[in-house]
């Protein structure tokens, strides 16, 4: 099964569908990346948080010896941390997460935050996080998003990346991006599941031609892992009545009503999992549409609940970027 594609702003053709890869775990990652273009991913969504991009080329490289895939065929997304945001930084990082990969170029690469912070070295601790000691300190960096973003550009100028773009923007950054933006970005990558429905960002983005990645399509269910307690408290969305019972109409499962939700209006998706049956049942939410009546049903299911926040991982200070 293959995902269909949507032609980005930068020209170029991404899979709607693609593979998430935060919280694979670092000794099964290279067979689940395996599996999972076995499964018929192509597009892949990594980043230097994840800390696993290692095993992620592992398991891509091992795809293409034994022939299941080309790298052209392939769609690599990955993200810049928010420790690197320093112009001088930009570049040597992202040439590291290359040599991870075992590629030279970067489908598409974002900006994983729009908060700079101050660096630290990658043979200290690699991935950073959040501290600038590992532990509780939080130190910004002076530089701002246009610089970062000056920096971007420059990695699709040296043909380190094809495609540029954010995530975790919301509309007053985008607006300014738009402002200074030689290369404008190709995408936008965001938490979206019916707690979370960001409405007016959508139209805006629709507006600017910048196409939206949605992630964490699941809701809570992504964030139970890492074992945060706002995500346990909150009701599963594939329990969900609603959810529950257009799967039952559709004849689909509530998770592949969910993706379907997002794919329906033209986003791309990243869904996760390790199962190999679950892989293919995911990609296949493309196939089938849902009633606006049902599309309405499901917007009238938003509780504006943001999981993925600093403050909801540790007691951040200074760290309160959606507020
Ligand atoms: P997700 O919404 O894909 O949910 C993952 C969880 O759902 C896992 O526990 C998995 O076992 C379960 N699951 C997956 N498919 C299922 C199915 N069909 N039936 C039942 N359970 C199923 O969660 P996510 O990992 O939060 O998000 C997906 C991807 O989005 C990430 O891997 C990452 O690539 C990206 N992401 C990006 C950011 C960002 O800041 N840009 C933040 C979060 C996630």
């Amino acid at each position: 099964m293959a995902s269909p594609t949507i032609k980005l702003s930068s020209g170029y053709e991404m899979p709607q569908v693609g593979f998430g890869l935060w919280k694979v775990a670092n000794d099964t990652c290279a067979e689940t990346v395996y599996q999972a273009v076995k499964a018929g991913y192509r597009l892949f969504d990594g980043a230097c948080d994840y800390g696993n991009e290692k095993e992620c080329g592992e398991g891509i490289a091992r795809a293409i010896k034994d022939g299941l895939v080309k790298r052209e065929e392939l769609f690599i997304v990955s993200k810049l941390w928010q420790t690197f945001h320093d112009v001088d930084k930009v570049e040597p990082i992202t040439r590291r997460q290359l040599a991870d990969w075992q590629i030279d170029y970067f489908d598409l690469f974002l900006i994983h935050f729009p908060v700079a912070l101050e660096y630290v070295d990658p043979s200290v601790r690699y991935p950073p996080g959040w501290h600038y000691d590992g532990k509780s300190e939080v130190r910004w960096s002076k530089t701002t998003n246009e610089q970062t973003w000056g920096a971007m550009e420059g990695l699709v100028e040296k043909g380190l990346a094809r495609s540029i773009g954010v995530s975790n923007y919301q509309a007053q950054t985008l607006y300014d991006t738009l402002k200074y933006a030689k290369i404008r970005p190709a995408t936008l990558q965001i938490e979206l599941h019916p707690y979370l429905q960001q409405p007016d960002l959508l139209k805006l983005c629709k507006r600017e031609g910048i196409t939206v990645t949605a992630y964490s399509s699941f809701g809570p269910t992504g964030f139970i892992e890492c074992d945060m307690d706002r995500a346990r408290d909150a009701a599963p969305l594939m329990e969900h009545d609603v959810i529950k019972g257009l799967a039952e109409k559709y004849g689909k499962t509530p998770s592949q009503i969910l993706l379907r939700w997002s794919t329906q209006r033209g986003f791309a998706v990243i869904p996760k999992t390790s199962r190999p049956a679950i892989m293919t049942q995911n990609l296949d939410c493309t196939t089938f549409d849902i009633d606006q009546a049902d599309m309405d049903r499901i917007a009238r299911m938003d509780l504006n609940l943001r999981f993925n926040k600093p403050t909801n991982y540790f007691d951040a200070e200074d760290l309160w970027i959606f507020g």
